[in-house]
């Protein structure tokens, strides 16, 4: 009846076709990450705050790594030496962040994972203070600071994400799955 609707449809799959081909994992791509940020504005964005109203709803510690970019003293997170299964979230938001089977003990000090669970959880800044060149890891969803990400850790990625427990909220699986349940 609608040839053109057909064609339209045609397009469609074509697209989603080509759009599931899967990328090659490619290194940190401080472009990829500006083009994300700027495509996540507009609407009503509920992680948008200004300081003040940061530092009345977060704790004083949340607020000083997350907000001001703090860094937390090495050893010091419950996450450092954790090996539950499960999925780490945004401690600000809830935004999830990394999955359990992507930590790996990196003995720097802080919770290390290889690989963020999807291309827009996290975002990823140049970081030039201290006299280091660094990229920065900020969560996708309320940019709260993070830590670093380095390119020394081990396969698949070769990346190594160098993350604040401070930020961290970990839920273990079973707990997910049966909010999963409940809500669906
Ligand atoms: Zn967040």
């Amino acid at each position: 009846m609608k040839p053109f609707l057909s064609f339209a449809v045609l397009l469609l799959l074509l697209s989603s076709m080509l759009s599931c081909s899967g990328q090659p994992k490619t290194k940190i791509n401080h472009m990829d990450s500006v083009t994300n940020q700027s495509q996540q504005g507009g609407g009503t964005n509920n992680y948008i705050k200004t300081d003040a109203e940061w530092k009345k709803i977060l704790s004083p510690e949340l607020y000083y790594i997350a907000r001001q970019k703090g860094t937390e003293r090495p050893f010091t997170s419950k996450f450092e030496n954790f090996h539950e299964v499960g999925t780490y979230y945004c401690a600000v938001c809830g935004n999830p962040l990394f999955r359990s089977d992507t930590k790996f003990d990196s003995g720097c000090g802080w919770p290390s994972f290889y690989e963020p669970i999807s291309k827009t959880s996290v975002i990823y800044l140049p970081d030039n203070s201290y006299g280091m060149k660094r990229t920065e890891v900020e969560c996708g969803r309320c940019k709260s600071h993070l830590g670093h990400v380095f390119e020394d850790g081990p396969p698949p990625t070769g990346l190594r994400y160098c993350i604040n427990g401070v930020v961290l909220d970990f839920k273990k699986a079973q707990e997910a799955e049966k909010k999963y349940n409940a809500n669906h």
